[in-house]
């Protein structure tokens, strides 16, 4: 068990790699505030996973929606012991077709609200001098990726706020780590065109895409005390894509 008695805040926990990282924190003991602002989608997720999954309705892109929730998540659970920044959303396009709506609307989500939820439960670890925080990142974050200006600026963006926070975070014993996942089965990938998934196979070591849950083993590695010197890094899960 080796989230015991711990509290986890995951966004986006009702699909795609946060729900099935919901559930592998379950089964290590954790109690899991499920937020997302897909609410049937949170229901749905709650039937499977039981009473440590509590659903809170929480858009991230509003700031002070998520101040409130998060008040309300300390009040009834006490407190947050580990923070996933894991809500996504992609609208790609190329960047001279690229509406500014879209541009704003992806940076809204990923990036400003990964700070707006961050903004709202540091204090509360600071308080205790402790805490894990997790932030969704992307290889694409690092390499680029053709299609996906909005997209890529956020999950670099991401990249420099975990550096960041690590330096800033380290003195009130809270660590700051990112994912970069590479291409994986889930509800945001699943409309790809067959022909890109065989052309990302091939150029993955590996062979295949990745499952959700093998994301979600690697964010419980880093939420873990077995990573407890680890800070401001960005691992990548992506079956060997890019090195
Ligand atoms: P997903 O299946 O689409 O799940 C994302 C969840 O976040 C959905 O339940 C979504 O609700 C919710 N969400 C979206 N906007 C939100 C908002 N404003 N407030 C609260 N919840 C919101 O995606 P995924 O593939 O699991 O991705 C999870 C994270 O990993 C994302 O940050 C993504 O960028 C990153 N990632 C994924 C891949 C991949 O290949 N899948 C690769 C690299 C990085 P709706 O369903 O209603 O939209």
């Amino acid at each position: 068990m080796r989230m015991k008695g711990k509290t986890v805040l995951i966004t986006g926990a009702a699909s795609g790699i946060g729900f099935a990282m919901a559930k592998r924190f379950i089964e290590e003991g954790a109690v899991i505030a499920a937020c997302d602002y897909n609410e049937e989608a949170l229901e749905r997720a709650k039937k499977e996973m039981g009473d440590f999954y509590h659903l809170y309705k929480m858009d991230v892109s509003k700031h002070d929606e998520v101040k409130e929730m998060v008040k309300k998540i300390i009040s009834d659970l006490d407190k947050i012991d580990v923070l996933v920044n894991n809500a996504g959303v992609t609208k790609d396009n190329f960047l001279v077709k690229m509406p500014e709506n879209d541009f704003d609307a992806v940076i809204a989500v990923n990036l400003k609200g990964v700070y707006n939820i961050t903004k709202a439960v540091v204090p509360y670890m600071m308080e205790r001098k402790s805490g894990v925080i997790l932030n969704a990142s992307s290889v694409v974050g690092i390499y680029g990726n053709i299609g996906q200006t909005n997209y890529v600026a956020s999950k670099a963006g991401v990249i420099g706020m975990t550096k960041t926070w690590a330096k800033e975070f380290a003195r009130y014993g809270i660590r700051v780590n990112a994912i970069a996942p590479g291409f994986i089965k889930t509800p945001m990938t699943s409309k790809v065109p067959q022909k890109v998934i065989d052309h990302m196979n091939s150029k993955t070591p590996l062979g295949r895409m990745g499952e959700a849950i093998e994301i979600a083993n690697a964010y419980l590695f880093l939420a873990s005390d077995e990573a407890s010197y680890i800070t401001g890094q960005v691992l990548g899960v992506d079956g060997g894509l890019v090195v």
